[in-house]
């Protein structure tokens, strides 16, 4: 329908406006539709990526919902391409999914993420509750080396820093095998976060099983919380559904002052997004943890 394709529209163009370096105003033109097919990456491209050490982290800031205050980062890949510049997730992770490369990419991620975390432990950078979370793809949530992958990290900085964000549909996917995996991953120390809540259809009789300790509600309930009623209730109900089952929440794509409030008056515990900071380089994150404290 209309919005839907107009929503789309406002995201390639804020998309390539980002890719051209930020700070800029692009109007859509269907060019870019052409333009995002041709660069489709190739595999060779990615593994050779890999080799070349070509990914980053970017860091986006968590915050407490009821006083702003930073509690953590979640850490976001980018790809520094040698002739297309910066590159998004959405350009390759499908492809290295696809390819079963993302097992590596997450493990790169990991290792980057891990380091960094122990390098601000060492210099004093974070206080005592700061986590970092990371994203864990499907597949490789499926994969029988996660937990060796994870032990492996475990070694180099305090799991409890560390916070895997696993979606939703891709926890209910074998909800048996998910329960028994997640466990096994909190028992190494990590905290679970169900990214996407909202979005995966879980039955609250598994949500209660399931060991995750917060809920992140998907970013398409948060944006239309301070203009749709129905979108207020429906993050009231997973509050008070995740209160009730002992799990804390967290919100997504926060871009407006209003949205912010609401969130801090349903008691949501922490929340992301554009107003609150940009996905940077660790090296702007920490020139910004020291301006504010
Ligand atoms: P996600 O886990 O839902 O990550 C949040 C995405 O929302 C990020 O996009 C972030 O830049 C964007 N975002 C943050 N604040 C706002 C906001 O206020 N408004 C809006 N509209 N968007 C906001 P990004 O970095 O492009 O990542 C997209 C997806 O790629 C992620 O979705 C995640 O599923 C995946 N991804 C990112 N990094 C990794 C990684 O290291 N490993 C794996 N397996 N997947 C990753
Ligand atoms: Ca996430
Ligand atoms: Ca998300």
């Amino acid at each position: 329908d209309a919005s839907r394709a107009i929503s789309l529209y406002c995201e390639l163009a804020a998309r390539a406006a980002r890719e051209l370096g930020g700070d800029r105003i692009l109007v859509y033109h269907p060019a870019l539709h052409e333009s995002r097919r041709r660069q489709q990456v190739s595999v060779e491209e990615l593994r050779r990526a890999c080799d070349r050490g070509e990914f980053e982290v970017h860091y986006q800031p968590s915050v407490q919902c009821s006083d702003r205050s930073l509690v953590g980062v979640e850490a976001l890949l980018r790809w520094q391409h040698p002739t297309n510049g910066l590159l998004y997730p959405d350009r390759f992770i499908r492809d290295a999914e696809r390819s079963g490369l993302i097992v590596r990419i997450d493990n790169l991620v990991l290792r980057l993420v891990a380091e960094q975390v122990a390098g601000w432990i060492d210099a004093g950078t974070i206080d005592e509750r700061f986590s970092a979370s990371v994203n864990i793809s499907p597949v490789h949530l499926a994969d029988p080396d996660l937990l060796n992958d994870l032990r492996v990290i475990a070694d180099r900085v305090d799991a409890r820093r560390i916070r895997l964000e696993i979606t939703e549909s891709a926890a209910m996917r074998d909800p048996e095998y998910t329960v028994d995996v997640l466990s096994s991953v909190r028992s190494l120390g990590y905290t679970v976060i169900l990214d996407d809540f909202g979005t995966g259809y879980s039955s609250m009789a598994w949500l209660h099983r399931l060991p995750a300790q917060i809920l992140k509600i998907d970013r398409t309930f948060v944006r239309d919380l301070a203009t749709d009623a129905d979108s207020r209730r429906i993050v009231e109900v997973m509050v008070s559904l995740a209160r009730d089952l002992g799990l804390a929440t967290t919100a997504e794509g926060i871009e407006t002052d209003e949205q912010s409030r609401i969130l801090a008056e349903i008691g949501c515990d922490y929340g992301q997004g554009f107003l609150l900071g940009r996905p940077v380089p660790a090296s702007e994150l920490v020139a910004g943890l020291r301006t504010t404290s």
